[in-house]
């Protein structure tokens, strides 16, 4: 549908400066992270400060058709946010308030906007945090993390983002409000419509509000590992067995040589010991954190660890975040993220380090290990060929993971750029039903429409 400029001066007049149409302003909410580029001109964004806002904007978008990207943090992967051509931008980083911060219930109340590290450092006020942790906690919105169900560091323990949310504000395409979910620690009332919306990627409805777990801070000092490894797929065996041990870490990552190499001239001050092939590091919290990473540094020796390094502290976290950052701006920019079941792990990675020789083409690992969930950072230099050629090598990863039992996105979502990659995965029967709900909450097929589903 042609788009009238009277048609854009209905949702001036619903919402005056909230809605933009000078391009240099919103420009900077026309993509994400990830290396996809905006589809076109938008006709402008809605910078929502309430949920009022956000009805009224998709209640016009529906009436006349107009596609709509849904955007908190920005730091998305897949292109899920990225804006379309003829469409509505709408964003959410305004609403940004801790609503409530309720400890009797265990829970707080937030609106999307909030920065994951903001809230942890409220949180962390009055002795909670939120356990959902992405390295790009600094940067992405819990509404985000909500909207993609992310991972991050802390999985392997606390799970991720599905098992932190209790209940959900949510707008429909048409306008209307809804609530899923409740306050309580239990309920099954209903159907639970609540997780459908987690990781649904802004294609059934936009999450104008959320009430979230919290949990105590624990009170003794978390403690850290560091194990180099000569081979990586020997990082990949110790990790299996870690993960089939009774204890079990906070957190267990993996990050080879070059991506050390990078972090530690990126900053020197932090140190990390260079491994031949690839680093395991991991940590443990609670009464037991130092006895606990001692067995698992023992059994990263047992599986051919040349050295282990221990420390008090979360040092951990600040490596593994400068990771990526460090590794895209040495060229390795193309992100894939893949999962598989914890005990593919070590052949995952083998097979990976198998297609990036046969493709001849540099793959960087860097991996939530723990979680079984690997990203291969893909080396692409300028121009659209070197994109294809990443992006080919990486369909073959998703091949080889679906081969495996895995999955094609263990957390960074599938948007657009991972679309083609759906089908691979679901039977058609699946895709059907997952195309009626779809069908169901959206029919005119106005958010996020061609990603995801
Ligand atoms: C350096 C770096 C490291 C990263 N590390 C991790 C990691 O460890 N683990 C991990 O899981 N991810 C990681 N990511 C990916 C990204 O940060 C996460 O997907 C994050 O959850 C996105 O949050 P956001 O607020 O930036 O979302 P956005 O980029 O704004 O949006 C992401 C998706 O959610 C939808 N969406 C956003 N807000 C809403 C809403 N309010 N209602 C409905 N839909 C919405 C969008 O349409 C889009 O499809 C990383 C990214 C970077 C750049």
């Amino acid at each position: 549908m042609t788009i009238t400029a009277s048609d854009l001066q209905e949702l001036k007049d619903q919402l005056g400066e909230r809605f933009i149409t000078d391009q240099r302003t919103f420009a900077p909410y026309m993509r994400d992270m990830s290396w996809m580029l905006p589809e076109g001109e938008p006709v402008g964004a809605v910078f929502a400060e309430s949920t009022e806002d956000v009805s009224k904007a998709l209640a016009w978008a529906n009436k006349h058709v107009v596609p709509v990207s849904v955007r908190t943090g920005g730091s998305g992967l897949a292109g899920g946010s990225v804006s379309y051509d003829g469409g509505l931008i709408l964003s959410l980083h305004k609403m940004n308030r801790i609503l409530e911060i309720d400890p009797e219930n265990g829970v707080a109340v937030i609106e999307p906007g909030i920065i994951n590290a903001e809230f942890n450092k409220e949180l962390a006020k009055e002795g909670f945090f939120f356990a959902p942790d992405p390295a790009s906690a600094s940067i992405a919105s819990v509404g985000g993390n909500i909207a993609t169900n992310a991972g991050g560091l802390r999985a392997v323990c606390h799970g991720v983002t599905i098992n932190w949310v209790r209940a959900l504000e949510v707008v429909l395409a048409d306008g209307r409000v809804i609530e899923v979910g409740s306050k309580t620690i239990k309920n099954v009332s209903s159907l639970n419509l609540k997780e459908l919306f987690i990781g649904s990627e802004g294609t059934l409805g936009v999450i104008t509000q959320a009430v979230v777990r919290i949990e105590h801070i624990p009170k003794y000092e978390p403690y850290t590992f560091f194990a180099c490894f000569d081979s990586i797929e020997d990082a990949g065996y110790a990790t299996i067995a870690i993960r089939a041990a009774e204890n079990k870490p906070v957190s267990l990552e993996l990050i080879d040589a070059l991506g050390v190499r990078l972090v530690n001239e990126r900053n020197p001050d932090l140190q990390i010991p260079q491994p031949g092939a690839g680093l395991l590091l991991g940590q443990a919290e609670g009464q037991s954190a130092k006895e606990d990473v001692e067995e698992f540094a023992n059994t990263c020796r047992e599986y051919g660890a040349t050295a282990v390094m221990f420390e008090e502290g979360n040092r951990l976290f600040q490596v593994r975040r400068d990771a990526y950052p460090a590794l895209s701006a040495a060229g390795m920019e193309v992100i894939g993220d893949v999962s598989v079941p914890i005990a593919s792990l070590a052949e995952a990675i083998h097979n990976i380090m198998a297609i990036s020789e046969k493709r001849q083409r540099r793959v960087s690992i860097l991996a939530h290990a723990g979680d079984g969930n690997i990203h291969p950072i893909v080396e692409c230099g300028e121009g659209i060929e070197e994109s294809r050629a990443a992006e080919e090598l990486l369909d073959e990863v998703c091949e080889m993971a679906v081969g495996m039992g895995g999955v094609v996105s263990g957390e960074h979502g599938i948007g657009y750029l991972k679309h083609h990659a759906v089908t691979q995965l679901l039977s058609p029967d699946t895709r059907d039903v997952q195309l009626a709900i779809k069908k169901a909450l959206d029919p005119n097929g106005i958010l996020t429409p061609g990603r995801k589903l």
